[in-house]
């Protein structure tokens, strides 16, 4: 079999056609990349900093199916995810995807890796260890972890149902916290089902990457990996070499994001709220009385203290999250200012509270505007006949 080794200044981007067959490669965190001639009977699509695709490749390593067996390969080498030629192959645009020659082609990495486990049953580990409670891991990564994790990296909600990055946090954090309930206090071995490594290493290992590095960025609204969980951590990544290759993997592409400066513009990492509390957060705590028309878990509504209609009520979010004023609001802040539009709604139709048919709802935004307390409310006025302009 002829061998090429080329080397590459980007490391993580590589494949390429080789003479009259197709060139396969093995992705590494160095920057080479060995490409042969031969078509290899798989081909994994997948990228290194990919979480769900690891698992695959975790697999793959400990089982010992070299490149020759099972190419792996940059979707770019397609066109990228949402070119036709790839979305011929999987109509979803998603990676990772196996290619089977003569078979048919196999997305999800869950799907994936129990193909692997069926067609590779003679090789390395089988990952099935007799303890249910890998699969119940696997199954809880994939049902709640899988689904919001874009909490931990995306720039904008949603991340998956949650509407704010807070929502999304504690719902992970609880989440890693029944994972880490499952562990047995006694277990003998560094896998999570004990000595023998199974699907739930192989499907949460990545994950938790992603986790250990991005949870301190995101400061107080995540925390650290529950004690269990990040024993296991360590312990798998410094002592299984198969894995702590796929931490080099993936890390290196978190850390490439670093580089290029993608925390710097999201928001709780990056950037956060450093105004100074206001007469409001009093109100929200209890600390100063206010008249409260409707108390939510993520909003307050109060009457006004100096009216200047016969209705007149302020709402206001409950954490003020960067909104000292309207015009600081972002793609973050959709959730609470819906929630906040349809409570002054509410409140305007309200005649147990003076208002009549019909009410003006307002917003002032900086001085210009003026606005006072540098905590977006929304004023909502009534009982009389407005006009307009206003003055
Ligand atoms: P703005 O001028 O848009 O910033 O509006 C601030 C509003 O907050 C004014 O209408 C004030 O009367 C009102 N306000 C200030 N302090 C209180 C308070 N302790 N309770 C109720 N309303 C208040």
């Amino acid at each position: 079999m002829r061998r090429l080794i080329v080397s590459l200044a980007v490391p993580y981007l590589q494949a390429s056609y080789f003479a009259n067959g197709l060139a396969f490669m093995t992705m590494s965190t160095g920057n080479q990349m060995k490409m042969s001639s031969s078509t290899p009977k798989h081909t994994l699509y997948d990228l290194p900093v990919s979480n769900n695709g690891a698992r695959c490749r975790i697999m793959l390593y400990k089982k010992g199916i070299k490149s020759e067996e099972v190419a792996i390969v940059s979707p770019a080498e397609r066109g990228g995810l949402k070119s036709d030629e790839y979305l011929a192959l999987n109509p979803q645009g998603k990676m990772p995807l196996l290619t089977v020659d003569g078979g048919m082609n196999i997305p999800e990495s869950d799907t994936i890796c129990r193909y692997l486990m069926s067609t590779y049953s003679d090789r390395g580990p089988s990952f099935l260890p007799d303890d249910p409670k890998s699969n119940l891991i696997a199954r809880i990564h994939d049902m709640y972890i899988t689904t919001i994790q874009g909490c931990l990296y995306k720039a904008s909600p949603p991340f998956g149902i949650y509407g704010t990055r807070q929502d999304a946090f504690k719902e992970l954090q609880k989440q890693l916290q029944i994972i880490d309930d499952l562990i047995s206090d006694d277990k003998d071995g560094n896998y999570l089902c004990g000595s023998e490594v199974s699907l739930a290493d192989a499907t949460l290992f990545p994950t938790m990457i992603f986790v250990k590095e991005m949870f301190p960025k995101f400061g107080p609204c995540a925390t650290e990996l529950p004690t269990k969980l990040s024993k296991w951590y360590d312990d798998v990544k410094a002592n299984d070499a198969d894995f702590s290759k796929v931490h080099e993997e993936v890390n290196g592409g978190i850390k490439q994001w670093t580089t290029n400066g993608r925390w710097d513009k999201i928001w709780l990492a990056g950037v956060r709220d450093e105004e100074p509390a206001t007469i409001f957060d009093k109100i929200i705590s209890g600390e100063i009385p206010a008249t409260i028309v409707k108390d939510e878990p993520k909003l307050l509504a109060f009457k006004d203290i100096n009216p200047a209609a016969p209705a007149h009520v302020l709402v206001i979010p409950k954490n003020r999250n960067g909104l000292s004023s309207l015009r600081k609001s972002t793609p973050e802040h959709s959730e609470i200012l819906g929630q906040l539009m349809v409570a002054a709604g509410e409140i305007a139709r309200d005649t147990s509270l003076g208002f009549g048919d019909g009410a003006r709802i307002v917003v002032n935004d900086g001085e210009d505007g003026g606005q006072e307390v540098p905590h977006l409310h929304v004023h909502v006025l009534g009982g009389r006949q407005m006009y307009w302009p206003p003055g």
